[in-house]
């Protein structure tokens, strides 16, 4: 990885400026500053993104890197330098990003990650004792054992460097992050972002990606469960769906319809759940979108 070219070409630009201005000697002092600021400059790492829990950032490694690591864990990085990394919704409030150059030195980088006001509802009765039956048990633990081996996936997509859009327009009717408390003892929280309505309306794929779990048969809480691979350990999963339109390994495109809303499953309603992961952080999908408009 070199420097990168408009910062060979400002440089360029600063000196033949300095050229005309200045005699000889400053003329050298000031090419070489330039230099120097660039090189500076590509020894830092750059970001786009929010430093918030459940953020995600887009970023660019330091010229000469060779290897990344994000609080201790090893982070993939692509030929240009680009790579992606995200904030869990419990995420403390520091973290630490080490790159380590081809030269043996390292670069640092430090984020303060900003809490959020997650909407909290106390509610006067209290969570349902014991744990779930061993009949349910025997049905889930497969379907665990699916979703997980859907997330181990490690496709070679790079849907994870596009902006996202939105699977489906409509009213929000649970936003990421929410969570009950039941007299004091808390439940978990909600995983992803319900869009409601639509019953039997296509959802769009919110970014590229590959099919990683298409049901066949509804799964116990997720219903018709869809999960998509981004790449870099990006995922995404859409529940309750009451059609899937796509097969596992297929590729899909931003935009495509990979199903229709529906209510199979543990669902109230027909709404699409929209939930994301980058590799064990759940993060908030309105951070990627943006609002909707
Ligand atoms: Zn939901």
């Amino acid at each position: 990885m070199g420097l990168k070219k408009n910062t060979i070409i400002s440089s360029v630009a600063l000196a033949a400026v300095a050229a005309i201005a200045l005699p000889l000697s400053s003329t050298l002092a000031e090419t070489a500053e330039a230099e120097e600021s660039a090189f500076r400059e590509a020894m830092k790492f750059g970001f786009t993104g929010q430093e918030i829990q459940g953020g995600v950032m887009l970023g660019d490694a330091p010229a000469g890197t060779q290897s990344l690591s994000f609080d201790g864990q090893p982070v993939p990085v692509d030929e240009d330098g680009k790579f992606i990394i995200a904030f869990n919704r419990d995420a403390g409030q520091s973290a630490q990003m080490v790159a380590t150059l081809e030269n043996g030195q390292t670069v640092k980088k430090f984020f303060s990650i900003a809490p959020r006001k997650w909407k909290i509802e106390h509610v006067n009765v209290a969570k349902r004792s014991g744990g779930p039956s061993s009949a349910f048990m025997a049905r889930r633990r497969p379907e665990l054992a699916r979703i997980n081996a859907a997330r181990q996936v490690k496709s070679d997509s790079t849907g994870w460097r596009q902006t996202f859009i939105w699977p489906a327009k409509g009213r929000i009717s649970g936003m990421f992050g929410s969570q009950r408390i039941y007299k004091g003892t808390p439940g978990s929280y909600h995983s992803g972002v319900d869009i409601a309505g639509g019953a039997g309306t296509y959802f769009v794929a919110p970014a590229d990606g590959v099919v990683t779990l298409a049901a066949s048969k509804p799964f116990s809480l997720e219903g018709n469960l869809l999960m998509l691979d981004h790449g870099m350990g990006l995922n995404s999963a859409f529940l309750h769906a009451s059609k899937i339109l796509v097969k596992e390994g297929q590729i899909v495109k931003r935009g495509q319809p990979i199903g229709r809303i529906g209510a199979t499953g543990r669902a109230t309603g027909p709404h699409l759940h929209w939930s994301m992961k980058w590799n064990n952080a759940r993060i908030d999908p309105i951070l990627l979108t943006g609002p909707m408009d």
